[in-house]
């Protein structure tokens, strides 16, 4: 499946947002807080244009599909299930993302970024009640458990990020993190306000249901 692998700090110009796709540099040396190149990528695009109320809606789509890391495909599918789900439709689908092992991975303070945590799963480092789990979309229940492998705990980007993690300030509720265990809880479903999508989920919403 076609991933995006290009530089991706050009993502986060062309949102005209921080999207934190880049772990510890996002905080310390932001491409667009140091002011250098913060018009979006190509050419011609400092000329005005006029943004519709489609733009809106589609540029809040591709900002979560791209702070999630997915393609258009698996995107669309997600938004189905949101759809069947009880509830409404936005709350759900970020619920879906932000549950999935990846983003919970990084939310426990494992990662310093979404590409790092995918990559930790991935790589059979990440395991859920005991068993490996190397499925980045696995979605996470309350009362699972998540720890990192013995050899993950000793890389040195994971120690960095749980040391970070833990100068940030609290975890929200809905998750519990023993650092130095590397090892976490989710508690229960994330409220709205506890998730950790930026992001106006009524405009997704409106673009699909054209
Ligand atoms: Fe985006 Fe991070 Fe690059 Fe800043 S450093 S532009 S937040 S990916």
């Amino acid at each position: 499946m076609s991933r995006y692998i290009g530089a991706v700090c050009r993502l986060c110009r062309r949102e005209g947002t921080k999207l934190f796709l880049k772990g510890e540099k996002c905080y310390n040396a932001c491409t667009l807080e140091k002011g250098k190149r913060k018009s979006a990528p190509g050419m011609h695009t400092n000329q005005r244009v006029k943004v519709t109320e489609y733009g809106r809606r589609l540029r809040e789509k591709q900002k979560t599909k791209r702070i999630a890391g997915l393609t258009e495909e698996q995107f669309r599918n997600y938004f189905q299930r949101a759809e069947r789900m009880p509830g409404l439709t936005g709350e759900n689908l970020l619920r879906l993302l932000e549950t999935r092992l990846d983003n919970v991975t990084k939310r426990l303070g494992f990662a310093l970024s979404m590409p790092h945590a995918r990559q930790l799963v991935l790589h059979g480092h990440v395991t859920v009640n005991d068993h490996r789990v190397d499925v980045p979309s696995y979605a996470v229940q309350p009362g699972d458990k998540i720890a990192l492998s013995e050899k993950a705990k000793l890389n040195v980007a994971v120690q960095q990020a749980l040391q970070v993690i833990q100068k940030r300030g609290p975890m929200p509720s809905w998750i519990e993190v023993n650092a130095s265990h590397a090892a976490g809880k989710m508690r229960s479903w994330p409220s709205r306000d506890e998730m950790s999508y930026p992001i106006d989920e009524q405009l997704i919403v409106e673009l699909y249901s054209k």
